[in-house]
């Protein structure tokens, strides 16, 4: 009798528990949309802070500097620009055509806002791992695989898919797994002229006694001795001169690291699917999140994988998931529809640059860039020109030795030869920043151009 009470009263909480729940999802889920709780306040505090107005030079961030007393965040405008809303010009201020940071595709991201847009709760994957066993989220590399299938310029199928804290951090774990574990001599690290400085800076910072770097790989292409382990690293197209470099060094004893970090449609013809044992692309380049600090390698063989993973495992456990979770949700909103819009944005904006820097630079008799015939793109499914992300600029005049000096004159910052292990006639335009600092960089280059003895005026 007693019990059958006790059951009845418990079956009446069951059915009242179920009614309050339903009403509960009844009330929050009205006419197909959820009624936002706590995720409104997020919303509404990151919209207020976009809705900051920076003149169209300057942006507002939630992390943002707040002025006293204010609890606003301030803009933080663009360089040549100030004020409060960062409407003031500043006259005869320096163009920074230094340092890569991709922000050629922030409008891109204006206009996806919605899609982009991503609220992370306070209880999100707290753990050091997923599952108890890995540092991966796997709806992220299936994503991964996902753009590199859509776009044909890797190859993943049975392959192994690593990430790092930018493709920074998974050059270096290449290194340190590509150098032989019992080896009494160093691995040397080449790269050939010019080269991206951060495989010598890597090399002699770690000062490994697995690696050391050794500078041309051109240099050592000849060498008789065939003994010394190798490793190349092959930037393909390469910063800073776009071009699609080949491997230089064949043999036992040499290993290949391709730096895919520009094989985009935005800057390159994709020739074919990039098929390379040890491949790195980075987030950096193909969305321009540098910021997010999301790099992955793409490689074939399990040891090197291992090995890898051992790099990642001990320099900093893994990636941050919050980072994972903003690659996923960007990539993801990347490749909505057809996936291809991403990809015209950046392509056609690169593609415009580069026709403008060109077209200021036929004039010249002073200044020249690097030349790259079209090739097929299996992408566009048409021949098609270059975009680079950099302008590998060579000063002619047998005088000017010092191509910086005479760009910073010019009030253009650039980076010098010397820092790719060239020239100093050489310098590097970054063509990837901010549009202000490219319309900036094109006025000033047209200054100096139009100064040419003997150039026709535009
Ligand atoms: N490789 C190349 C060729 C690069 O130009 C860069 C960035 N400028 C990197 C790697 C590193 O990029 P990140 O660490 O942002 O992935």
């Amino acid at each position: 009798m007693v019990k059958s009470r006790l059951s009845f009263k418990f079956a009446g909480c069951l059915v009242s528990s179920l009614i309050l729940n339903l009403l509960f999802i009844i009330n929050i889920y009205v006419g197909g949309q959820w009624n936002l709780s706590w995720s409104s306040r997020a919303a509404a505090e990151a919209e207020a802070v976009a809705a900051t107005s920076c003149s169209g030079h300057g942006r507002a961030y939630l992390d943002g500097l707040v002025v006293d007393g204010n609890t606003e965040p301030v803009c933080e405008c663009n360089a040549c620009y100030t004020g409060p809303d960062c409407s003031q010009y500043i006259p005869h201020c320096m163009a920074n055509a230094d340092g890569g940071d991709p922000l050629f595709l922030e409008p891109f991201w204006l206009q996806h806002a919605a899609s982009s847009a991503l609220v992370v709760a306070g209880w999100h994957r707290m753990s050091y791992s997923f599952d108890g066993s890995t540092y991966i989220s796997k709806e992220l590399e299936r994503l991964i695989r996902k753009v590199h299938a859509l776009v044909g310029n890797a190859v993943t199928e049975n392959r192994f898919i690593i990430f790092g804290t930018g493709s920074t951090q998974v050059l270096s774990a290449a290194a340190y797994a590509l150098s032989l574990e019992n080896s009494s001599s160093p691995a040397g690290v080449v790269a050939s002229v010019p080269y991206y400085a951060l495989y010598k800076e890597q090399a002699e910072y770690f000062s490994s006694e697995k690696f050391k770097f050794q500078g041309d790989a051109n240099a050592w292409k000849n060498k008789s001795d065939t003994s010394t382990n190798m490793i190349e690293v092959v930037t393909s197209p390469n910063n800073p001169d776009g071009r699609l470099n080949k491997v230089i060094l064949q043999g036992p004893n040499v290993k290949t690291i391709y730096d895919r970090a520009y094989y985009w449609p935005h800057f390159t013809p994709i020739t074919a699917p990039a098929d390379e044992d040890l491949m790195v692309f980075t987030l950096s380049k193909l969305s321009g999140h540098a910021g997010s600090r999301f790099g992955w390698a793409v490689v074939k063989d399990e040891n090197v994988y291992n090995r890898m993973t051992i790099h990642m495992q001990l320099s900093s456990m893994g990636v941050s998931r919050e980072s994972q979770l903003r690659a996923f949700k960007l990539l993801k909103a990347a490749l909505e529809g057809e996936g291809r819009e991403l990809f015209d944005f950046a392509y056609q904006t690169m593609k415009t640059r580069w026709e403008r820097l060109t077209r200021t630079l036929s004039l010249s008799k002073r200044f020249s860039v690097q030349k790259i015939n079209p090739q097929y793109c299996t992408f566009y499914n048409k021949f098609r020109e270059f975009s680079p992300a950099y302008a590998w600029l060579k000063c002619e005049r047998e005088e000017d030795k010092d191509c910086y000096a005479v760009l910073k004159e010019a009030k253009i910052i650039a980076r010098q030869g010397n820092r790719f292990g060239s020239e100093d006639r050489y310098v590097r335009l970054s063509l990837v920043r901010s549009q202000d600092d490219f319309d900036i960089l094109i006025q000033r280059l047209n200054k100096l151009v139009s100064e040419e003895d003997g150039a026709k005026i535009m």
